[in-house]
């Protein structure tokens, strides 16, 4: 068995590219050096049990008892020889960030010396000690610990001497608690569904993927002024700040060049990204000044959401190397663009071919055609479901708000797809076809050209885009795991490419001849979900008056959001696809009430304190400068002239005063609302007063506090302005 130990290129790269240049070390040398690769495996395991991994990663199968004990003995030395000491299952749980607990992989030996020791029982399941991460209910005290179990489709990787084994976590009746579950078992339905779909086409289809690449954006604040800011640093956005004369009104950032400082820091993440097997390929400013977006290539669904969770913990932890704080937050700053995570998503078969791919010839464009009306046709269907995968109090900001989709779902296609689409629609009359009909409709679905200019150069403000080989989800939000939106659009589409396919068998058992019968179900969906598609501008109020004629739902609230996913409709769908039970999905409902709760509830409680203890009396320090200056007039001048010189100080200090009332009085009475609403017992009843009672007045407050940071000296406000925190130098 081969030996990788700590390679020269390895050390080369951990070393501060800024100290020593940076490394003239190829990424492909080093790409993945801490991942247990099929290449590592191979090295480190038996045949026996690489097969066994090869086929649980490709067939999902499970892995046995034997083989898992081989399986844990090959992980053991690969880590140990990439000096970890430690293990621990690397898990999703549903407070949004990921979870571990290290363990040693030394044991006491009978002799007082000690061994490591790692086996196959504590590689396939572990009882992580998690009795405060949130289940809805599903835990009760008696069987306080679910279980994270291996999930041998994302590979282990060492991090910080750590062994990470990707893992699912469930609780001991097998209900899902955490992201990756779902996620899995909807990868499966699709899959299952997919397959059948193209076996009409193609019957060496035996699998179909689930690709997605997450564009990822972010915004970049200085350390120091960062811990100046005690809402930035409790609530990750900033709960007051009067805006800054410059923002982006000169688009300069997006088009500008990449801070130094900053590029830096990018460099560092993208290294550390590469040893771990994340393929980070784009980055570049965004609008917002200090806002960035980085984007790895496209990956199977979950690795793709692995990777993109450990890509933000990366990311925090090499920008404190920087004297940085990256803010993943959907809406950190008042006034200034908010962040999102672009889904970019698609189904491709084990044969290679991308189902939203056109352009190849009449039989696969009939197949693209086929995935394609039913994913709109799902997108309709389901729009509020997919709007309950991708709301939260963060997105609340920044959906909307005039610089991302409102919370109206619909779907982008570009002028060359409608067209096609509208062409088949007329062309297509139910009535029995000809076969001359039949053999130029073929023809020219044939024809659907590959490249659509129209697509690359997209309409931006749309939530769901057609982008010519690839649907992009478009309002998820920057600090969103993203399984959860996955989840809900594998699904989605697993159910209605399982329509698609019965209706057409239908057809044919009535006589009707297959492609004949695949055009009338692609011309039915069509009909069936017209009113979801919209190529103008989403940002618009005449496309919220247009999309309410439509009949399509508009629901800015969060709660009234979230609530969709326990509707009748959701249930149903989600049962039939197998892929959450009725009980998880009240659970799930339930966590995230309580998140948004708990969150307003910090926020409040944040706002409140810096208020009063450090706004009113900074504010009350400067009144009492006007008042000096004031007292001083009043004795050098004569009543005419005094008039004059101290109008304006007389107002400011009337302006103080009044307005430094409505913060208190304000804080009071959010308080008392807090109060109130704290006391009840149920958690939809609390939330909702929360919502209506508490949150409006963190608007209300900080309207003063935004005033008062205009009139109040300037080297006496205590937290760090605007301008100071969106300019780096
Ligand atoms: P843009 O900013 O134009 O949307 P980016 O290059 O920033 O483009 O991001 C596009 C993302 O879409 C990348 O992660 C890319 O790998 C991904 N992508 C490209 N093709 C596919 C596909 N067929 N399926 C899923 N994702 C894809
Ligand atoms: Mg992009």
């Amino acid at each position: 068995m081969g030996k990788l130990r700590f390679s020269a290129v390895e050390n080369a790269i951990s070393r501060h590219p800024q100290e020593v240049g940076f490394p003239a070390v190829k990424t492909s040398e080093y790409f993945g050096v801490n991942v247990f690769t099929k290449r590592k495996m191979q090295e480190y395991l038996s045949q026996e049990a690489f097969n066994s991994v090869m086929d649980a990663i490709e067939r999902g199968t499970k892995v046995d008892r034997k083989v898992s004990n081989q399986v844990a003995s090959g992980m053991k030395a690969w880590a140990i020889d990439k000096g970890a000491t430690h293990y621990t299952h690397w898990f999703h749980p549903l407070t949004g960030a990921t979870a571990e607990k290290h363990d040693a992989f030394f044991e006491p030996a009978s002799d007082a010396s000690v061994i490591e020791n790692f086996d196959g029982g504590k590689l396939v399941q572990q009882e992580p000690d998690a009795s405060s991460l949130p289940s809805g209910g599903m835990r009760n005290t008696f069987e306080a610990r679910g279980y994270t179990a291996w999930d041998p489709s994302s590979p282990a990787f060492v991090m910080d001497s750590t062994l990470c084994i990707p893992s699912v976590y469930v609780s001991f009746k097998g209900d899902s608690l955490d992201y990756k579950t779902p996620l899995l078992k909807s990868i499966e339905a699709v899959d299952r569904a997919a397959v059948e779909l193209c076996n009409y086409f193609d019957k060496n289809v035996t699998r179909v993927n689930v690709g997605l690449g997450c564009e990822q954006e972010y915004f970049l604040v200085d350390d120091a002024l960062f811990n100046a800011r005690p809402d930035l640093k409790l609530t990750d956005r900033t709960l007051m700040g009067h805006s800054s004369a410059k923002d982006q009104q000169l688009a300069d950032h997006y088009f500008g060049y990449i801070p130094m400082r900053v590029s830096s820091f990018m460099r560092e993440f993208e290294i550390e990204a590469y040893k771990l097997g994340i393929p980070v390929k784009t980055r570049h400013n965004e609008v917002a000044p200090n806002q960035y977006e980085c984007a790895p290539v496209f990956e199977e669904v979950n690795l793709a959401v692995d990777h993109n969770q450990l890509l933000m913990t990366i990311m925090k932890r090499v920008a404190k190397r920087h004297n940085f704080k990256v803010l993943f937050h959907e809406k950190p700053y008042k006034e200034v663009n908010g962040s999102g995570k672009h889904c970019n998503w698609s189904l491709i078969t084990d044969t290679g071919v991308n189902l939203f791919a056109p352009g190849k010839t009449p039989k696969t464009n009939m197949l693209f055609l086929s995935f394609f009306v039913s994913v709109i046709k799902g997108v309709y269907e389901y729009q509020d479901l997919l709007r309950s995968s991708i709301v939260s109090l963060g997105n609340e900001h920044r959906l909307g708000a005039a610089e991302a989709p409102p919370a109206i779902m619909s779907v982008f296609l570009g002028e060359e797809m409608n067209k096609i689409l509208d062409e088949l629609e007329t062309r297509v009359s139910g009535k029995k076809m000809s076969p001359d009909e039949k053999t130029e409709l073929k023809l020219d679905v044939g024809k659907i050209p590959e490249i659509m200019p129209d697509n690359t150069d997209r309409n931006r403000t749309s939530p769901f885009a057609f982008t010519g080989n690839r649907f992009e989800f478009r309002a998820v939000g920057s600090s969103t795991n993203v399984a959860s939106p996955m989840t809900a659009l594998n699904t989605i589409v697993a159910s209605e490419l399982t329509e698609f396919r019965k209706e057409v068998d239908k057809l044919i058992e009535g006589g009707i001849k297959k492609d004949e019968a695949i055009f009338q179900v692609i011309k039915n969906f069509i009909v069936a979900s017209k009113k979801v598609r919209f190529d103008g501008n989403n940002y618009s109020d005449e496309w919220k008056k247009e999309a309410a004629k439509r009949g399509l739902t508009n629901i800015d609230d969060v709660l009234d959001a979230l609530s969709a996913m326990v509707s009748d409709k959701a249930k149903s769908l989600y049962e039939e696809m197998k892929v959450f039970s009725a009980r998880e999905l009240h659970a799930r409902l339930e966590i995230d009430i309580e998140k948004y709760n708990k969150k307003l509830q910090i926020e409040a409680r944040v706002l409140g304190d810096l208020s009063i203890n450090h706004i009113l009396p900074t504010v009350y320090k400067y009144q009492n400068v006007l008042i000096e200056n004031v007292k001083g007039l009043k004795e050098l001048f004569a009543e005419n002239d005094f008039d004059k010189l101290a109008a304006t100080q007389l107002a400011s200090i009337k302006e103080i005063s009044s307005r430094a009332a409505m913060v208190n009085i304000k804080v009071n009475n959010m308080i008392d609302e807090r109060r109130k609403a704290n006391v009840i017992p149920e958690i939809d009843k609390k939330a909702r007063m929360y919502a209506d009672r508490v949150k409006p007045y963190l608007d209300e407050i900080r309207y003063q506090i935004d005033h008062l940071e205009m009139i109040v000296d300037d080297e006496l406000w205590p937290l760090p302005k605007y301008r100071e925190l969106l300019f780096i130098r």
